[in-house]
């Protein structure tokens, strides 16, 4: 129990939940109206869905559940925070009936096992309204202990978020957004969602939970879980930057390094710059203090070499967030050197620190951030789209393959607005942990049989989970 609380004290909960009270998204959450719950022992937790390759062509959906408090650092291990639901190999899943039935039936399993938990005592009939036997029939009407867990927030990268919500407007859609009526190929620039500019209409147009209520189509089976609302479901940081747009950012600002001759002074065919650009950034981290990896080796082909400029898929997200730390600090380097009239670097410079500062804003605060840096970290955000957006307007018009705009900006843009709006840290939502967790629930899959890895993998899911409390019980860490 003492993993899902994190590093926070029992009035750092109480302070947590008071705040999260006074915010749109969780004003009308079940729990608060309670009489038997006390907000110092409730627990906020996360649902997280995904895909994880086990064997080759064989993926497999996990769904897991974690504690919010739980991210900030005091965790060694994922497994001791992290607990999966379910995992289903999709093969089962080919009919999108198949997919549905079940993602309707993991989430009346969390629905019903929350409501367990907020009643605080074992529960008089299954969640099918099945009598319950054995020990479970002993637990009827028992208390449960005095900790609760209440739903907080649903975490999922874009594929998973459309999967288990059928979102109409998704990624790949013309309207490209769940939450506003942003368009990808609207006739009026005013609704595009690559307009960042003060004209854009688009922002006035946000969906909240009772506009989705009450537009037509099929809504998410996860209403079912008290206090689930569209707002709650929330955008994943990791993703959208640093699988996301921060690949494009640093593909384009090193491009831009080179092709404005900050790299002039190295011999050699454009993979020697790279290479030369490379050999700074490691050996600058390690003046940080921190370790940059020498591989994947930057070259031109791995920097989208006839498309727009990115970072090649082999580099890790944190990898990347290394390389955005680098750039920051180079572009502004390059900045304070310029000429005043060269506004590409500037610009460049501004756009790159803006980002950076959001993520060290974030990644030096707390669960909740206080009202200056909030501000500070949101309005960084929506700087670094302003500027990235004017230099995809400058490099589009000077017919170069540089700083290309994602609906993922457009995402981040929402997450920039919720973190004004919440000030709680966006890292809190970002799925770091998630992806760890999906690794070393493969690593337990792989070493069972494929054709019995079904139900084999939980029961060495249960011996791993068993080897380790007792580990943690002998260091007396529980
Ligand atoms: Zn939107």
């Amino acid at each position: 129990m003492g993993k899902s609380l994190g590093n926070i004290s029992e009035s750092g909960r109480v302070g947590f939940w008071r705040h999260a009270q006074n915010l749109a998204p969780w004003r009308n959450h079940p729990c608060f109206e309670q009489e038997n719950v006390s907000l110092a022992s409730l627990v906020p937790l996360t649902v997280h869905g995904d895909g994880a390759q086990f064997f080759r062509d064989d993926e497999h959906y996990v769904y897991s559940i974690s504690s919010l408090f739980g991210c900030n650092g005091c965790i060694q291990t994922t497994l001791l925070s992290k607990f999966p639901i379910a995992i289903i190999p999709e093969r089962w899943m080919r009919s999108s009936q198949a997919q549905k039935s079940v993602n309707q039936t993991v989430a009346q399993l969390v629905a019903w096992s929350l409501k367990c938990s907020i009643s605080g005592v074992g529960p008089d009939v299954g969640m099918y309204g099945e009598t319950l036997t054995g020990y479970r029939a002993e637990m009827r009407g028992v208390s449960l202990g005095p900790w609760k867990a209440a739903y907080f927030a649903f975490k999922a990268d874009l594929k998973a978020r459309k999967w288990m919500h059928s979102f109409s407007r998704y990624y790949k859609s013309k309207l490209i957004c769940d939450s506003c009526l942003v368009s990808s190929g609207a006739s009026d620039s005013a609704m595009r969602y690559k307009n960042f500019s003060q004209e854009a209409a688009w922002p006035l147009t946000t969906v909240s939970h009772e506009d989705y209520m009450a537009m037509p189509g099929t809504k998410t089976t996860w209403l079912q879980v008290e206090g689930f609302r569209l707002e709650n479901c929330a955008f994943d940081f990791m993703h959208n930057v640093f699988l996301g747009i921060a690949r494009d950012l640093c593909g384009s600002s090193i491009q831009v390094l080179i092709r404005f001759g900050w790299y002039d002074h190295v011999v050699g065919d454009m993979d020697c710059k790279l290479a030369a650009v490379q050999r700074e950034m490691v050996r600058d981290c390690r003046a940080c203090g921190f370790f940059m990896p020498k591989k994947p080796v930057l070259t031109e082909a791995n920097l989208g070499k006839d498309d727009y400029a990115q970072l090649g898929t082999r580099f890790k997200a944190s990898h990347v967030k290394l390389i955005v730390f680098w750039i920051a600090k180079k572009t502004q380097k390059c900045s304070d050197q310029a000429p005043n009239h060269d506004r590409i670097t500037h610009v460049l410079a501004t756009c790159a620190y803006s980002l950076q500062r959001c993520i060290d804003l974030c990644d030096n605060s707390g669960l909740v951030l206080d009202p200056t840096a909030a501000n500070e970290a949101s309005d960084s955000l929506r700087l670094h789209l302003k500027t990235y957006s004017w230099l995809a307007a400058y490099f589009h018009r000077e017919r170069l393959l540089l700083f290309k705009l994602r609906p993922k900006h457009h995402y981040v843009y929402h997450q920039a607005m919720q973190l004004k709006a919440w000030r709680i840290n966006i890292n809190s939502f970002s799925t770091w942990d998630e992806e760890g967790f999906l690794g070393q629930i493969k690593a337990i899959a792989t070493a069972c049989h494929g054709a019995t890895a079904t139900y084999r993998v939980y029961q060495r899911y249960l011996l791993v989970l068993a080897l380790m409390v007792q580990r943690h019980r002998e260091l007396n860490d529980m």
